[in-house]
Parts: structure tokens; C-alpha cells; sequence
């Protein structure tokens, strides 16, 4: 999405830099990020199925059964929670979360900024609310070197996004956040200078292998 200019309606989501460093801690399961929500509840009300793992005992213990399904390719214990007809949470109740103490990890985990920081919306016209969020946060840098990382994130983003045949099987992610969460793993590639001379191929080759690299642990 084009970056506005117009900051008055604008939302702080904080210096880019650290927020960065706490997203890639959160994508290694290491700690979470902590989103200045306020008022909004899009997660609650986007026609999202919510993972609800085992290790989720209290939220298991108060979500009914009957808006639970089997997840798919998962082992058993683990589950989807289902969404009402109108796209919000079945524990969604009076605007609020009615297990906000217990709700499960990935509701704890959701962080709408990963969106604003690769600059794409979140999904389409059933997720209008927290689209409208990711066009209102703007991050802050402390430093030349956060503006390039957020540049390098922006960029990464983009070719994922316009280069999926490039990548093996012409299956690159597609669903936003698979999009945005590769680019926070691999946006390193889209430092490097060298990169304009580099083919589509050759750019995919070293956003996979920096991925893996992120995954092992090697790259911080
Ligand atoms: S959409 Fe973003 S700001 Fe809104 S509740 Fe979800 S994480 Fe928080
Ligand atoms: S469990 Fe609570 S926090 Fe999670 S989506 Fe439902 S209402 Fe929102």
C-alpha cells in the first residue's frame, strides 16, 4: 500500500528497529510483542480460524466444543476455533474478550503491525477493520540503519508478493501473512547492494536460504 504522507491520522507503532527485533523473537516462539491495541478488536471480528493448541489448557477448558474443528495436518489435541456467521469470535461478547486471561497463544501473538512493516493489507473485504489499523500505524527510526531495515522489509515483501512463479514449484506464499512473515525472515537479501543485478531466481535461492537460516537459529 502506498506509504501516506498525511501523519494526522496516524497511530504510533513505535521505533521500527525494536519492534523488528521483538517480532523475530516472536517468530522463534521467543517472547511475544506487545501491540498498543486500544479500542480496536479487528482480530476479534475478521472471520479469522483461531489455532488452539493443546499447551492452550485454560482456553480449551472455556471455549464450547461445538465452535471447535479438528485442525488439519496437525496432531490430535489440536484445533481451530470457528467464527460466527457475521466473521467475529464466538467469545467475543459485548465487545470485549469473554476469556481475555485465558484466550489462546496465537490471539496473544497477533501483532497487525507485521502488515504495516511489509506494506500490504492484511487480507480483503473481510478484514476491513484491521486493514484500516495497518494504514493508521507509523513507525518511528532511531537510526539510518532502521530506515534501511524497513526499506529492506518493504522490499522483500514486494518481490515475495510479485515473484511466487519465481519461487520452487511457482508455489511462493500468497496469504499475507505468509508473505509478511517470510520478508521479517529473509529482508537481510534486500541489503545487500548487489541485488539490482541479481535474477528473480538467484533473489529467491537466498530469500529461502536466509529463511532457513533464520529458522535454525543462525541468524539473529
Ligand atoms: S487488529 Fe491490530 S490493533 Fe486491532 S486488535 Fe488486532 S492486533 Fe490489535
Ligand atoms: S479468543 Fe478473544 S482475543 Fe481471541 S479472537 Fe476471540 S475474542 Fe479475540
Amino acid at each position: 500500500m502506498p506509504e501516506s504522507t498525511d501523519t494526522s491520522a496516524r497511530i504510533d507503532a513505535g521505533l521500527f528497529g525494536e519492534w523488528l527485533m521483538q517480532m523475530r523473537a516472536s517468530l522463534r516462539g521467543d517472547g511475544g510483542t506487545d501491540v498498543p491495541c486500544g479500542e480496536c478488536r479487528g482480530c476479534c471480528v475478521s472471520s479469522y480460524y483461531i489455532p488452539v493448541r493443546p499447551e492452550d489448557v485454560q482456553a480449551l477448558a472455556r471455549i464450547p466444543e461445538q465452535v471447535l474443528v479438528t485442525a488439519q495436518g496437525q496432531p490430535p489435541g489440536h484445533f481451530m476455533m470457528t467464527y460466527r456467521e457475521d466473521g467475529t469470535c464466538p467469545m467475543l461478547r459485548q465487545g470485549n474478550c469473554s476469556i481475555y486471561e485465558h484466550r489462546p497463544q496465537t490471539c496473544r501473538d497477533y501483532d497487525c503491525r507485521i502488515f504495516a512493516a511489509a506494506g500490504i493489507q492484511a487480507g480483503g473485504a473481510d478484514k476491513p477493520v484491521i486493514n484500516r489499523r495497518v494504514s493508521e500505524w507509523l513507525f518511528r527510526y532511531a537510526s539510518t540503519e532502521d530506515r534501511l531495515a524497513h526499506d529492506a522489509v518493504l522490499a522483500a515483501a514486494a518481490f515475495i508478493r510479485d515473484q511466487r512463479s519465481a519461487f520452487p514449484g511457482g508455489r511462493g506464499p500468497t496469504a499475507p501473512t505468509g508473505i509478511a512473515v517470510l520478508a521479517i525472515k529473509a529482508y537481510a537479501v534486500f541489503l545487500d547492494p548487489n541485488l539490482t543485478n541479481a535474477n528473480a531466481a538467484d533473489i529467491v535461492q537466498a530469500i529461502i536460504a536466509e529463511s532457513r537460516r533464520f529458522d535454525s537459529g543462525e541468524a539473529q
